[in-house]
């Protein structure tokens, strides 16, 4: 048998459907998971391999190749590559811009680069860090980004203009701690997404290529059908993404608590500060489970309506709790056990306006204090009637601000006595978005 001296290329365009005896140096840059085509039956992968000049190429293997060709054509790693089905691509699928793209086939020969040669450079990001996102913001920009994945919700459906479609939306952050929602859309739900789905816990990072930038809920991403997802790849970006997430652990977990507890099942969800209307609280703590715990945000007007009420109580500086000692008294807390101080605590009942209605809630301490611009001890040194004039004022300025406001449901009280009031846990002043 007489051997074939097959000829090594450098680029991929001088590889066309009439080229013979061709092998070339590729390295794998994107490999998707194995998927279902849309109309028909027929499984496919798609890879995206990149030639020694950097000339990118789209190929797919079909159906039972994919699975005997599992072990080969990992990621970042180079193959001589020869024999695969040269075929002009339809431009509406390509990608990439070359006019070919190869069907690897059983045919197709996959050789692994000797040890001594070198391997071909993997591809560059340009990895966007989330707090320089707003730059791209509503623009057509498809950036790269790499973020740990933290949070990822049901399948919910949609209506668009051509009918509805089902989305998936994670929650993903990065080293700025802000989590931001990226909204997977149509294939990437089916396969990326079910395999994300089922690490979540172990905080996949996730390598985003070709994503929008929305402000939806202030900011947001979006996939587009020409992006591609890696999960957890091998590259030093991500390994160190993946040792600050390690780290950092508490913080994240603190994060996921704070912003993303709200079960979104009952209501739309909006995002990751997933602000309710008071119109629609009921319903909200109607879903909840028994004895549940949760936090929640609405966006509201704070509204004091009894001007007369007194705004700190004497508090024990260890735990808060209220006492019947004076200012600077030194007693022995019987709730906390501790030698104490009676200091003032400032305490607030107030409304809280959405302009959809109005809830009751209370609210304590540095929460009053940033609210009201006024400590305790002012408080105290303006309580009675004669200061009226005073807190009448301050009201007024108060109910000017529209602040985001997360608030404490607790079932079990809820369910033991009235419980007129919700607590107010953290405030934060909606930014002015005319500016
Ligand atoms: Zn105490």
């Amino acid at each position: 048998m007489a051997l074939k001296m097959r000829k090594v290329y450098t680029s991929i365009k001088d590889i066309t459907p009439s080229t013979k005896d061709w092998k070339i140096k590729m390295i794998v840059a994107e490999k998707s998971p194995k998927r279902t085509g849309q109309r028909s039956p027929v499984k496919y992968q798609s890879l995206t391999l990149i030639d020694p000049e950097g000339n990118r190429l789209q190929a797919t293997i079909f159906d039972k190749d994919i699975d005997s060709r599992q072990d080969t054509l990992h990621i970042f790693q180079s193959y001589y590559i020869s024999n695969a089905f040269v075929k002009p691509l339809d431009p509406k699928y390509r990608i990439e811009t070359h006019e070919y793209q190869w069907i690897l086939n059983a045919k197709t020969i996959i050789e692994e680069v000797p040890k001594d040669e070198g391997q071909l450079e993997p591809p560059k990001y340009q990895f966007i860090p989330f707090n320089e996102l707003d730059a791209y913001k509503n623009s057509t920009a498809e950036i790269d980004i790499l973020a740990v994945a933290i949070q990822i919700r049901p399948c919910r459906e949609i209506t668009l203009a051509h009918g509805p479609t089902i989305i998936k939306e994670i929650y993903v952050i990065d080293q700025s701690l802000n989590p931001i929602c990226l909204t997977m859309w149509g294939r990437f739900v089916q396969d990326e997404c079910k395999k994300i789905s089922k690490i979540i816990e172990t905080k996949p990072v996730i390598l985003g290529t070709k994503i929008r930038v929305g402000s939806y809920n202030g900011l947001s991403l979006s996939s587009r059908p020409k992006s591609k997802f890696m999960i957890n790849p091998v590259i030093p970006e991500a390994t160190s993404l993946q040792e600050w997430a390690a780290i950092n652990d508490l913080l994240l977990k603190s994060i996921i608590a704070k912003s993303l507890t709200y079960p979104s099942a009952s209501l739309s969800s909006v995002g990751i500060r997933e602000i309710i209307k008071n119109c629609d609280v009921i319903e909200f703590i109607k879903s909840l489970q028994p004895m549940a715990k949760t936090k929640f945000w609405i966006k509201a007007k704070i509204i004091v309506v009894d001007l007369r009420q007194i705004f700190f109580y004497m508090s024990c500086i260890g735990c808060n709790k209220g006492t019947g000692y004076d200012y600077n008294d030194t007693f022995l807390c019987y709730h906390c056990k501790h030698q104490s101080v009676a200091q003032p605590r400032c305490r607030a009942y107030v409304e809280l306006d959405d302009g959809t209605g109005r809830l009751s809630a209370v609210m304590f301490g540095e929460v009053v204090e940033e609210a009201f611009g006024c400590s305790a001890v002012e408080l105290i040194n303006h309580t009675g009637d004669e200061h009226l004039s005073y807190i009448e004022n301050l009201v007024a300025q108060v109910s000017q601000n529209e602040w985001k406001i997360e608030l404490l449901v607790d079932l079990d009280r809820l369910n033991q006595k009235q419980y007129k009031n919700f607590n107010v846990v953290s405030i934060e002043a909606v930014q002015d978005d005319t500016k």
